[in-house]
């Protein structure tokens, strides 16, 4: 593991400057709706992964609420970087959840989407958008793109189609991540089944880009695909759409549809064929996941990025800042980011706090 580490760390643009940039996946996806929902699919028997690590998902992540927010933010302003910067989410939305009305209407024969604000009315806490806005003027939470909507279009509507049980029952309580004989992940918005679905993402694409600047009053410029797989022409439309960084496992999976996949390799600083810059992670802090200490882990990760003279860009999930289902899990979450936070700044007070898209700008500009 640490020569690993040594290894990936030691390859892409070096910085000298000590920056901690925090990546938060999958704001404005629904996931889970509601506690009701989970036991009722668990009573018919449904896989929503229980004991497997995915399972905290199942358990926790859903929509944030204004309270999430709120203690989001306190968490947060209780820090200030050597610059005087507060820390900073930069927050991977998803702009849509499909419209589950429209697509039973149409006896699952067309697929229908709603803007995430329209689902935070549908779920009574519309007002948690004002926080959006909020965060993004405070400077503590900076949405950028995740996708439309966290969801494989063209193979759920195949298998709803097809009339696949657990996506029928998974579809009937308004969501869609239960596992099925699917050998694709719901999740994974741009893995690609057939190699005819890429047109369709592409649209996914434009058009999702083109809600994010109507729903944030600005064009975003950092895009995380969801999951990995993706079929890299996609990027040309996310550059056209305003997208100038995006983020990469070092080893990515290209998939090319009907089982054909690629491996590329990618490093922090690297410029694709669309002139585009990659963002990679280093550092992970998920502490909705009991199992170990994130602090201690994610602080080893930190040091390691900072002796190659490279960002820390670390990945924390939405799940772990969500109370809407289980309030211990967001005040567990809140208080290990305070403990983390603490730990960083009397370690490293020099360090400065950044989104990816200033990265980015950072790093394409040096
Ligand atoms: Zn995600």
């Amino acid at each position: 593991m640490s020569l690993l580490k040594h290894l990936s760390n030691n390859v892409g643009k070096s910085i000298k400057a000590k920056i901690i940039v925090i990546e938060s996946d999958d704001w404005g996806s629904i996931r889970m709706p509601s506690n009701k929902i989970r036991e009722s699919l668990e009573r018919k028997g449904f896989d929503l992964g229980k004991g497997e690590e995915r399972y905290r998902y199942s358990l926790y992540d859903t929509l944030a609420s204004k309270d999430d927010f709120e203690q989001l933010f306190n968490t947060l302003t209780a820090f200030k970087d050597s610059k005087g910067k507060y820390p900073v989410f930069t927050a991977m939305a998803l702009v849509a959840n499909p419209d589950f009305e429209g697509i039973a209407k149409s006896n699952f024969t067309q697929y229908f989407y709603e803007p995430m604000l329209k689902t935070l009315e549908r779920y009574g806490i519309e007002n948690a958008f004002d926080y959006w806005r909020e965060g993004f003027q405070e400077h503590l939470f900076v949405p950028e793109f995740h996708g439309r909507e966290h969801l494989n279009i063209t193979s759920w509507i195949r298998k709803l189609k097809a009339e696949d049980k657990p996506t029928v029952a998974a579809f009937e309580s308004q969501m869609w991540a239960v596992n099925t004989s699917l050998a694709l992940d719901y999740q994974a918005a741009f893995d690609l089944e057939e190699t005819s679905d890429l047109e369709m993402q592409h649209d996914v694409i434009s058009s999702g880009l083109k809600l994010f600047e109507q729903l944030f009053n600005r064009r975003a410029r950092f895009f995380v695909p969801p999951n990995g797989p993706i079929n890299n022409a996609l990027f040309k439309t996310a550059k056209a759409n305003g997208i100038e960084y995006i983020s990469s496992p070092k080893l990515q999976k290209e998939v090319f549809g009907n089982g054909k996949t690629k491996n590329r390799f990618h490093w922090l600083g690297k410029t694709n064929r669309f002139g585009q810059l990659t963002i990679t992670r280093n550092c992970f802090f998920e502490p909705s996941d009991r199992s170990k200490d994130w602090v201690a882990s994610c602080l080893y990760d930190i040091e390691m990025a900072f002796r190659y003279n490279k960002p820390a860009v670390i990945s924390s999930h939405r799940v772990n800042y969500i109370g809407g289902l289980a309030v211990h899990n967001r005040d567990h979450g809140l208080k290990e980011l305070d403990r983390l936070l603490k730990t960083i700044l009397k370690k490293w007070p020099s360090l400065e706090f950044m989104t990816s898209t200033e990265l980015g700008y950072l790093i394409a500009n040096k």
